[in-house]
């Protein structure tokens, strides 16, 4: 059950202070990638939380990409990488968005998102949403209807639902 599961996510992610930079608390994926069986659970899972149909999976970059792929086999859907700005060769759509310092960007293959695609958006973890929202905003400009969101933790304190306002956002694990 969800219990559980927020049992074996919460038990297996290392919280490593000051990382990658002073009073930022990084949640560590990767011993639960690593774990076998935790891993085909947490895929399963993701799979599982009902949209509706799906015809392509999104993950954001890098730690989304490993957890899109799977889920887009599990559900018989295609996977789209969302990476940072310049990764992609063109043609790409672009969207930006505000960071602490400076701005960021998010990009797509455009021609990879047909017209009217059922997207599933997936990372690892939710923080302030500014990722999801310009992700979510970028997949929309190409036409898509993002059906939902899925991430592994979601960081409650920062706040991010509120950046996507209307969605059906799920996370595994919930932290204060
Ligand atoms: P945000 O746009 O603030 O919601 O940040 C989301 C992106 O940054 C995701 O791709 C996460 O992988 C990463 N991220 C942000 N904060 C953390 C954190 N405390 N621990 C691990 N990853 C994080």
């Amino acid at each position: 059950g969800p219990d559980a599961l927020a049992r074996l996510v919460d038990g297996l992610m290392r919280t490593v202070p000051d990382f990658p930079g002073p009073g930022v608390q990084f949640r560590d994926i990767t011993p639960l990638l690593a774990d076998a069986d935790a891993f085909a659970q947490v895929v399963a899972a993701l799979a599982d939380h009902v949209y509706g149909p799906v015809d392509l999976v999104a993950g954001m970059e890098a730690r989304g990409f490993l957890l899109a792929a799977p889920v887009a086999v599990a559900l018989g859907a295609g996977v789209v990488p969302v990476r940072k700005a310049g990764k992609l060769p063109g043609p790409v759509a672009s969207r930006s968005y505000a960071l602490e310092y400076g701005s960021a960007a998010v990009e797509v293959q455009p021609f990879t998102v047909a017209d009217g695609a059922r997207v599933l958006v997936i990372d690892d973890v939710l923080a302030t949403g500014g990722t999801a929202a310009a992700t979510v905003e970028l997949l929309e400009s190409c036409g898509a209807t993002v059906v939902g969101l899925s991430f592994l933790v979601e960081l409650q304190g920062l706040g991010g639902r509120a950046l996507l306002p209307g969605r059906d956002v799920d996370a595994l694990l919930t932290l204060p």
